[in-house]
């Protein structure tokens, strides 16, 4: 890229032999430099989303400063990622959707910048050796459009004000690009700083630890959060609103839950047994991944979302069901995650089948089994290989935890619970695929399942589930 200007400025005064010359020597150079170098790709293989994240490279750690403003609904923010080249780089893409781009910087030199759709395509100055750290910086602003994504239709993904001064995100699967330039896939996790600046009488959440507060002496404070295990983008999150902050340090994990000031005392309740559901699980898969948990309540917001260590809610779904799923969640989906969307059972079916088998041993409530019979029709979609628009359908859920209900009765309790275990423990912080936890369970039972797994997650008639004596949901 250096020829054309060299060409354009000089060649006319060069005579025809040294102009060929010239041009040979550019052309060996060219070829030369050129050896190894490749376009980052503009995708990382997703069956379902070809075009989520890129190749290239590894994020080590976003840093995301973001400034608020609720009266015009703007932000203004710079991210800093800091990465290293995995072949040698000519080019690279990010993941980036709408906003603003008032300056681009690799290794803080300018680089050029071509978007298409949700792509950022950069060509730094200098082309980037492989194995080398490399950091790029993207300065940008404007009010941030909702991602269109089949999977969840009925959800306006990523940053949205949900009620005056109350903001939320909603990543899942696609819409982090919509607030923070990333390599948007589960399979590059990173560690993240945020430092987000709001008018004083908000306060700002995000992932991980609050580790300084700063009064900017301007009318505006500056929180800053750090997340300091590895997470996917679609699990992080910045809620912004008016909050009262609990904490509960009477249990094995600090919790500090982000309350609006008029929650009902039955959602406050509900809350309150949050410890002794993460005891609870502590108890049947290991410790809690991460340096804290809690959750953040945003009116106007319509689900329930398991961001890693600050899940969202609605306050209309805190029930202790959705509340052991999202917790359940922190180990299954955010420590443990999808290696690809298809792989979603593996975050829905074990956190369903968690928040059943927790509520028939704490509460006595009949197993998940019972719901065969309504379900039955909406079981028929196999749950391991959906498409988008199926993502978070029905069967993903409940077939998706039937399959482990099946499982356990073939396998019985013990190694059932051994699986999990080994399961967990051999991809915790990282990424996992259905193929890694048929194999997980083959390597602790000693048994062939395949038959078992493809009846359960890749056949469109539901199989019968197994009966045992050994199955019981004491
Ligand atoms: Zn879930």
């Amino acid at each position: 890229m250096n020829v054309k200007p060299i060409l354009a400025s000089n060649c006319l005064v060069f005579l025809p032999s040294r102009l060929l010359t010239l041009l040979a020597i550019l052309t060996l150079s060219v070829s030369f430099s050129a050896v190894g170098q490749q376009p980052g790709a503009d995708g990382m293989g997703d069956a379902l989303y070809p075009q989520l994240g890129n190749g290239g490279y590894d994020v080590r750690h976003y840093t995301i400063g973001l400034n608020y403003e609720p009266e015009l609904n703007r932000i203004r923010a710079t991210t800093v990622i800091s990465a290293v080249a995995t072949h040698a780089l000519s080019r690279f893409n990010l993941d980036f959707y709408g906003l603003t781009i008032t300056l681009l910087s690799v290794n803080e030199v300018a680089a050029a910048l071509d978007r298409i759709g949700q792509e950022l395509i950069i060509s730094p100055a200098e082309s980037i050796a492989a194995g080398e750290p490399f950091s790029v910086t993207v300065k940008y602003s404007g009010i941030p459009a909702p991602v269109e994504d089949p999977a969840v239709p009925w959800t306006k993904l990523g940053w949205h004000e949900y009620a005056e001064g109350a903001i939320a995100t909603t990543n899942e699967p696609s819409g982090a690009m919509n607030w923070f330039p990333s390599n948007n896939h589960p399979l590059d996790k990173a560690t993240y700083t945020f430092r987000i600046t709001v008018p004083v009488g908000l306060t700002a959440a995000a992932n991980g630890v609050l580790t300084q507060t700063i009064d900017n002496g301007d009318d505006t404070s500056t929180y800053v959060w750090q997340m300091r295990d590895p997470m996917s983008s679609y699990l992080a999150t910045v809620v912004i609103g008016d909050f009262t902050v609990e904490r509960d340090d009477t249990g094995p994990v600090p919790i500090r839950n982000y309350l609006p000031r008029d929650l009902s005392d039955d959602a406050k309740e509900a809350l309150a047994k949050t410890q002794d559901m993460m005891a609870w699980m502590i108890d049947k898969i290991g410790p809690y991944p991460f340096e804290a948990y809690g959750v953040v309540v945003v009116p106007g917001f319509r689900s329930a979302l398991e961001n890693q260590t600050l899940s969202t809610f609605s306050p209309h779904m805190l029930l202790p069901s959705i509340i052991m799923h999202e917790l359940v969640h922190q180990w299954f989906g955010n420590s443990v995650s999808p290696a690809g969307w298809q792989d979603i059972w593996l975050n829905e079916g074990f956190a369903t089948y968690f928040e059943w088998l927790y509520a028939a041993e704490t509460t006595g409530s009949p197993g998940i089994e019972s719901l065969i019979p309504d379900l039955s029709p909406a079981l028929k979609q196999p749950p391991g290989s959906v498409e988008a628009d199926a993502l978070f359908g029905i069967s993903v859920y409940y077939r998706g935890a039937l399959t482990l209900s099946a499982l356990r009765a073939e396998v019985g309790d013990e190694v059932f619970f051994d699986i999990l275990r080994e399961y967990y423990q051999r991809y915790a912080y990282s990424v996992a695929s259905t193929a890694d936890f048929i194999a997980a369970a083959e390597d602790v039972s000693g048994r062939e399942l395949d038959a078992l797994f493809d009846a359960w997650l890749y056949s469109e008639e539901m199989p019968d589930l197994p009966q045992s004596p050994e199955h019981t949901t004491q």
